[in-house]
């Protein structure tokens, strides 16, 4: 196991499931893409729309193509911690 990054830091999550551990299959909430409480990954930094994330169940850490780091609304969906609005 790694040891957590320095940067991470529980204020800035993300809710992407992780390619290592899976946690997050089975789970109702993350099915539904909802921001749920129990998966989540550090967010250690992002360049443009590549998310650098570390798991902090299996400390995988990996980098993730979000596909819109332009779009302000959708990044906020996976980072901001609120409730999809559908
Ligand atoms: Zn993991
Ligand atoms: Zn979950």
């Amino acid at each position: 196991m790694l040891p957590l990054d320095p940067q991470a830091d529980r204020g800035r999550r993300a809710w992407v499931s992780c390619p290592n551990c899976n946690d997050s299959r089975g789970c109702a909430s993350c099915e539904q893409r909802r921001t749920c409480s129990d998966h989540w990954r550090y967010l250690l930094s992002n360049t443009g729309s590549l998310l650098h994330l570390q798991c902090p169940s299996c400390t995988h850490v990996w980098v993730h193509e979000s596909g819109f780091g332009a779009t302000r609304s959708l990044w906020n969906r996976i980072t901001s911690g609120r409730p999809d609005p559908r």
